[in-house]
C-alpha cells in the first residue's frame, strides 16, 4: 500500500516510530494528485508548497503526539486561508484572497497538518452534485461518469481517491453526509456549535456546520477532536467542554436503542439503498442493539422548509457581494450599473435562483406567510427529534435515496436536485448531529451510507456505532 491509502492513525504510528516522515507522506499524495487530478477535478487549488509545509514541520518538532502532525488535508474552498485563494466555487470570489485563517485552519495549523488544497464545490455551497462549481465539476473517483454529490464533493472525492488523506467539508443541509454517502467515505456534520463558523463563508447561517471527511471512522473521531472547540469570534459557537472523541470507539453498542423512523423508509428509495440499510441495522442488532419503531411526523416538510430558511438566509449572506470591498467587479456607469453588472455576471444560475427565492420569501408581505411559517415547522421538526430520542439512543436512516447519479442526469431539474437531501436537512434544521458511513455498494459499483443521528453534542454515540458496525459489518 502507498502512503496516500493509508490512515491518519496509520500514518501517526509509523511517524512515531520514525519510519517514515512528513516528507514521504506529502510526496506519495503528491504523485496520486499528478495522477489522477485530471480525471477527478477534486481541488481549485492545489498548494505548490506542500513539501515546504513538511519541511518546516521536520525542523519544528522531530515526533509529535499530535495525531494530525505531518497529515495532508483538503480543505473546501470555502473556508477562508491567509494569502491562498478562497473562491466558494464562484466567479465572484475568483480573485480574493482572504488576509486572515479561519478558526478550524488555525487549529489544523496548530496541530502539524499539512494543507493540500482548496476542493471544489457547488457554487457558494448550493448543490448536492458540485456541478455547479464555477470551475467545472468534480467526478466521482468511485465510478466514471457519476456525480461525486455536493456540495463538498470535492472534499469528499479527495479522500476517496487518496489524493488527501482527509478533508474539511461544510454542511447546510447535508452537503458532507451526501457526497461522503455517494463516494463511499467517512463524513460528520457535528452539532450546531460545536465547531466554530469564522471564517467560513456563510451560506445559511443557522444551517452551517464544518466537519470531517475521512476513510475510518477513527480519523473522523481524531478530526473532530481537533476542529472542535469554543471560539468568542463565533457567536453561535458553544462553550462547552470537547470530550476525546476517539474513547467513544469502544468496538460495543450493546444496549443502544436504534430508533429506525418509518417516514425514512417509504416509496421512491432505491430499492439496493434501502436493502443495503436494513443489513447495516441488523448487523448492529446481532452486536447486542435493539431497535426501535420511531415517528419523524414532520419529515414530509422538511425539504419545503429548509429551501425557505435557507434561501433566504443565503439571500441576505450574499448581499455584501457587490464589486466593492473586494473579489469581481465589473465596471458600470455609476455605482448602481457596477453592482448590477458585478452581480449579474460573478453569480452562477443557482446562486440567482437563491438569492430570488430567498429575496422573495424576505419581502414585506410574504414574510409571514414563507419565511416565519418555515420558522415554526422548523420548531415542529425539532420537537419531533426530541421527542424520538426519549425513545431512541441514536437515528438510522439511509444518507440519501439514490447512489450517485450520472453527470448532467439532474441539472436541468432543480427540485430533483433539491430532493437529494431530503435524507440529511431535518438534521440541520434540528441542529444535531449526524455522520455518514460506508454500508456496501449496489450492483453497478456504487456506494451506499447509512447515516446515524445523534442528541445535541452526542457526537460520541454516533460515532460508537458507526465504528461498532464499520469494524464488523
Ligand atoms: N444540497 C443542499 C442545497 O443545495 C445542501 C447544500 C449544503 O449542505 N451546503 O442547499
Amino acid at each position: 500500500m502507498e502512503l496516500n491509502e493509508l490512515t491518519c492513525h496509520e500514518l501517526h504510528e509509523k511517524l512515531v516510530k520514525k519510519e517514515i516522515s512528513p516528507l514521504d507522506i506529502v510526496k506519495a499524495v503528491e504523485k496520486q494528485i499528478s495522477a489522477s487530478e485530471k480525471d477527478i477535478h477534486a481541488y481549485i487549488t492545489v498548494f505548490d508548497d506542500m513539501e515546504q509545509q513538511a519541511a518546516l514541520l521536520d525542523v519544528r518538532r522531530s515526533t509529535s503526539d499530535d495525531p494530525l502532525y505531518g497529515i495532508p488535508i483538503a480543505i473546501k474552498d470555502n473556508m477562508c486561508m491567509k494569502g491562498r485563494k478562497t473562491t466558494a466555487g464562484s466567479k465572484i470570489l475568483h480573485n480574493f484572497i482572504p488576509p486572515y485563517n479561519a478558526f478550524v485552519i488555525e487549529k489544523l495549523k496548530n496541530a502539524g497538518a499539512i494543507f493540500t488544497g482548496k476542493a471544489n464545490m457547488d457554487e457558494f455551497a448550493f448543490g448536492s452534485s458540485t456541478e455547479s462549481s464555477h470551475f467545472g465539476p468534480t467526478k466521482n473517483p468511485r465510478k466514471k461518469g457519476y456525480v461525486p454529490g455536493g456540495s463538498s464533493g470535492g472534499s469528499a472525492a479527495a479522500v476517496a481517491s487518496c489524493e488527501a488523506i482527509v478533508s474539511l467539508g461544510s454542511d447546510t443541509g447535508g452537503s458532507i453526509r451526501q457526497p461522503a454517502s455517494l463516494c463511499g467515505v467517512v463524513g460528520m456534520k457535528p452539532t450546531y456549535g460545536r465547531v466554530s463558523r469564522y471564517g467560513l463563508i456563510a451560506f445559511g447561517s443557522s444551517l452551517d456546520q464544518i466537519g470531517p471527511f475521512s476513510r475510518d471512522v477513527t480519523d473522523c473521531a481524531i478530526l473532530l477532536n481537533a476542529i472542535s472547540g469554543y471560539d468568542p469570534k463565533d457567536s453561535t459557537s458553544v462553550d462547552k467542554p470537547v470530550p476525546d472523541h476517539k474513547k467513544a470507539l469502544s468496538g460495543s453498542v450493546k444496549g443502544m436503542k436504534l430508533g429506525i423512523p418509518k417516514e425514512y423508509f417509504i416509496e421512491g428509495i432505491d430499492v439496493e439503498v434501502r436493502q443495503a440499510v436494513e443489513k447495516a441495522i441488523k448487523a448492529l442488532e446481532k452486536l447486542g442493539a435493539r431497535r426501535v419503531d420511531i415517528s419523524l411526523p414532520h419529515t414530509e416538510y422538511a425539504v419545503a422548509t429548509y429551501y425557505i430558511v435557507a434561501t433566504a438566509e443565503a439571500s441576505s449572506n450574499l448581499e455584501r457581494y457587490d464589486g466593492v470591498k473586494y473579489g469581481h467587479r465589473k465596471e458600470g456607469e455609476n455605482l448602481i450599473d457596477m453592482y448590477k453588472k458585478t452581480r449579474a455576471d460573478g453569480f452562477g444560475k443557482e446562486a440567482k435562483r437563491r438569492i430570488m427565492l430567498g429575496t422573495y420569501v424576505l419581502s414585506a408581505g410574504y414574510y409571514d406567510a414563507y419565511y416565519l411559517k418555515a420558522n415554526k415547522v422548523r420548531t415542529l421538526i425539532r420537537q419531533d427529534f426530541e421527542k424520538a430520542f426519549g425513545k431512541a439512543d441514536v437515528i438510522l436512516t439511509p444518507t440519501s435515496p439514490t447512489p450517485a447519479f450520472r453527470i448532467g442526469e439532474k441539472t436541468s431539474d432543480p427540485l430533483q436536485m433539491y430532493l437529494s437531501d431530503i435524507f440529511t436537512i431535518s438534521a440541520n434544521l434540528a441542529g444535531i448531529p449526524g455522520i455518514s458511513v460506508p454500508c456496501g455498494t449496489t450492483k453497478d459499483g456504487l456506494p451506499v451510507g447509512l447515516q446515524i443521528l445523534g442528541k445535541y453534542f452526542a457526537e460520541e454515540d454516533i460515532l460508537r456505532a458507526a465504528f461498532a458496525y464499520e469494524q464488523n459489518k
